[in-house]
């Protein structure tokens, strides 16, 4: 049992999920930071250990998408801590291309990560969270607010991850509970290198989408030289974690402001697609 607050962070093996771990700790948190296979919990460990706070995290195998998993590691927060003040919904993967080339089950499986596993910790984590008026925060994404080209099924499971969350955040207050959500725009986290499927593969399959990707590829990759690190945009989580009035929705770099402004002011949507269609020429 302890005082300390105690945070569960989901996806802590590498980028923002492990820098959020990191920080949360030297904030002061108890962190629970959790990994699908924690065989895989070198850099994680390193961090900890190089930030001094190894007696503040414990290391627990959660997979978002195995249910078994998700209401064993929030049963172990409470053996251990006696408490769950917080939780954030990290893990995600990306996905690109369009469905003519991913395919249905490429969208299923996109949005059993970023979607589905949300819900699934959510739902375990909340009977604790109200116990404590607790905070829960997701790691959404601009791709949550903005439907960028050949990111139908990562921006499909962003969007439903932030209705999902806009729709329980007034729910959650009327018990105490306070929701986020956290919207990065480009960060240079391992979250490119783990994309599926590899860039050349899908440029080969382009069919009659072949230039527009190769242009989307090119501008994009522009939009990645300005990207924050994993560690400005933990920053970010980090604030809405401590903040007094948490806000719902907080983009984590100029950049993602910029955007987010833009579509949140575009009734009839054709702000976003003179921004996004100019990507593909
Ligand atoms: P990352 O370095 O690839 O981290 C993603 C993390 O999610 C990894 O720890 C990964 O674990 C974990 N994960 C994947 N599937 C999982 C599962 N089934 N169960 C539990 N964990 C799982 O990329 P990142 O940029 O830090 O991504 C973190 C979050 O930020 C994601 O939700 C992403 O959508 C969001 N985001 C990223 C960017 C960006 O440009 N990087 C922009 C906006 C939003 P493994 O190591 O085992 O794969």
């Amino acid at each position: 049992m302890t005082a300390l607050r105690t945070v569960l962070v989901t996806g802590t093996s590498s980028g923002i999920g492990l820098a959020t771990a990191v920080r949360a700790a030297e904030a002061g948190w108890h962190v629970v930071a959790t990994l699908r296979d924690t065989g895989r919990d070198q850099a994680l460990r390193a961090a900890v250990e190089a930030a001094g706070v190894t007696d503040r995290v414990r290391i627990t195998r959660l997979d978002v998408t195995d249910p078994q998993s998700v209401a064993a590691a929030v049963s172990e927060v409470i053996d251990e801590y006696g408490r769950l003040d917080a939780v954030v919904n990290n893990a995600g993967v990306g996905r690109l291309g369009t469905v003519e080339q991913i395919g249905v089950e490429a969208f299923r499986s996109t949005l059993e990560v970023n979607f589905f596993g949300a819900v699934e910790v959510t739902k375990a984590a909340l009977p604790h969270l109200r116990a404590v008026g607790g905070r829960l925060i997701a790691v959404s994404s601009l791709g949550g607010l903005i439907g960028q080209p050949f990111n139908e099924a990562y921006c499909a499971a962003k969007f439903a991850l932030e209705g999902f969350l806009e729709s329980l955040a007034t729910v959650a207050a009327t018990t105490g509970v306070r929701v986020s959500v956290v919207e990065p725009g480009p960060v240079a986290s391992e979250f490119v290198a783990h994309l599926e499927p590899s860039v050349p593969g899908l440029i080969e399959n382009a069919g009659p989408y072949e230039a527009a990707f190769k242009a989307y590829f090119a501008s994009t990759a522009g939009l990645f030289e300005q990207a924050q690190s994993s560690a400005e945009a933990a920053a970010a989580v980090i604030d809405v974690l401590s903040a007094e009035e948490p806000p719902f929705r907080v983009q984590t770099s100029d950049l993602a402001r910029g955007l987010a402004a833009i579509k949140l002011a575009d009734l009839d949507g054709s702000a976003v697609q003179a921004v996004t269609g100019p990507w593909l020429t």
